[in-house]
């Protein structure tokens, strides 16, 4: 740890935070301790690289902060602090992994002082050499940013999702590229939580639908219908309660029937905007528009909230699948979403689909489709296209 190094406490719970900054100060190290979440964009400064953070609090929602986290896109290592049960431990420790945070260790309360002193010691270290964010190369600017909105440096590159059954090709998911002058293609988590951020995400994700919708009325449909096409929306475009008919007027300036889209919005995002939210996405669908709830299993969503959302579509979350054969209760995880999806009358899609035997596993559970590097990665328009008519081609040509 450098010196410029700081650790931070977040407990409800004053005297945690008090010895954890005495103990800290006694090793030399800096640490601040906070009580309140709203302090949580003014004290997560760079400097930091170890935060311990309690999760049960009965103020502030441990979850919420990792939420908070994500967002400001912190490196540093994270400790989690709790006396409750491991299973909600793991589910946090899941839903940081989805938020690109890195995990370093657990605290157990009650703690003796030795096993704080050990973490502390053991866990600063490692905590510098392991780079959380996906794309720590990548310096932009605010301005770089709007600059690239401006002169059109977004594009849309598409993957399939296959019916399990048949095999067709039901949908195409437009995920956004940043095709970068000087850096190339970069991912979306390079820009998406910056334009999040920033409050851009917005414009951003009509310039998207504007793109997707323009690109949908292309996609080579080979005789049979076209592919419907899947658009990512961030759930801060739903707090906008004109998107339904902004939404429908575009889909009619492209000539995309409504029932042809899919809007994909993530299971966390509904959790935080459930009012307005729920409003926006219950006209969009009586407006024929297909919606799906993305990373499902990441967020809390509870049985009552998930059959007030008017959804057609459940995506169970690549990390389930991804560990679906090593761990029991990502299998029972997937399990139980495709029994709930279909029970609630919608249809279940699992993403990240890479092998084989996912595939296998996911049609004898009764999963409705996939999408994953197993079919295709995602790609631009002109190759997907030929990705279609050459499957297209393949399956014309099965006995
Ligand atoms: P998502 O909607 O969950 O998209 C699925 C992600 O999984 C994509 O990452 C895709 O490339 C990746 N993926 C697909 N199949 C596999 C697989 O078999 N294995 C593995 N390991 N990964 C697979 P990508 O393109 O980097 O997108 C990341 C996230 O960025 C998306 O997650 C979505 O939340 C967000 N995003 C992308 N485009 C947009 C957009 O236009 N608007 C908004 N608001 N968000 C977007
Ligand atoms: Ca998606
Ligand atoms: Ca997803």
């Amino acid at each position: 740890m450098t010196d410029a190094a700081r650790i931070l406490v977040i407990d409800d719970d004053r005297d945690i935070g008090e010895l954890v900054v005495a103990t800290a100060e006694t090793m030399g190290l800096r640490c601040t301790a906070m009580t309140d979440a709203a302090e949580l964009p003014r004290l997560l400064t760079p400097d930091v690289s170890l935060i311990l953070l309690d999760l049960m609090m009965p103020q502030m929602d441990g979850i919420e902060v990792l939420r908070v986290m994500g967002q400001l896109g912190t490196t540093a290592g994270i400790v989690l602090m709790s006396g409750i049960s491991k299973r909600v431990m793991e589910t946090a420790e899941k839903l940081a992994r989805t938020l690109r945070l890195t995990i370093v260790g657990h605290l157990t309360k009650p703690f003796r002082l030795t096993e704080l002193e050990d973490l502390l010691r053991g866990n600063l270290p490692q905590v510098k050499s392991t780079p959380a964010r996906p794309c720590p190369h990548v310096q932009v600017s605010d301005e770089d940013l709007r600059n690239a909105m401006r002169n059109g440096e977004f594009v849309l590159y598409y993957q399939p999702q296959v019916d399990i059954a048949s095999g067709r090709v039901e949908g195409l998911e437009a995920l956004a590229r940043w095709q970068h002058p000087r850096l190339g293609l970069l991912p979306p988590d390079c820009f998406i939580p910056r334009l999040e951020a920033l409050g851009a995400i917005d414009s951003f994700g009509w310039l998207m639908a504007d793109q997707g919708l323009k690109e949908a009325r292309r996609f080579a449909s080979n005789g049979c219908p076209a592919p419907r096409i899947a658009l990512n929306v961030s759930v801060q475009s739903l707090k906008d309660l004109r998107f339904p008919d902004t939404f429908i007027g575009l889909a009619r300036k492209h000539s995309i029937p409504a029932e042809s889209i899919m809007v994909e919005i993530t299971e966390s995002g509904l959790m935080q905007e459930p009012s307005s939210a729920l409003d926006v996405l219950t006209r969009l669908r009586m407006k024929n528009v297909q919606l799906s709830i993305d990373d499902f299993g990441t967020g809390y969503a509870m049985m009552q909230q998930l059959v007030n959302i008017p959804a057609n579509e459940l995506k169970i979350d690549k990390v389930f699948v991804e560990n679906m054969h090593a761990n029991s209760s990502d299998r029972v995880l997937v399990e139980k979403t495709i029994e709930i999806g279909h029970e609630l009358g919608m249809t279940v899609t699992a993403e990240g689909v890479e092998t084989n035997e996912q595939l296998e596993f996911l049609r004898r559970k009764g999963c409705d489709r996939a999408q994953g590097f197993l079919f295709s990665r995602p790609l631009p328009l002109s190759s997907i296209n030929e990705w279609l008519r050459n499957r297209h081609e393949r399956s014309a040509q099965a006995p």
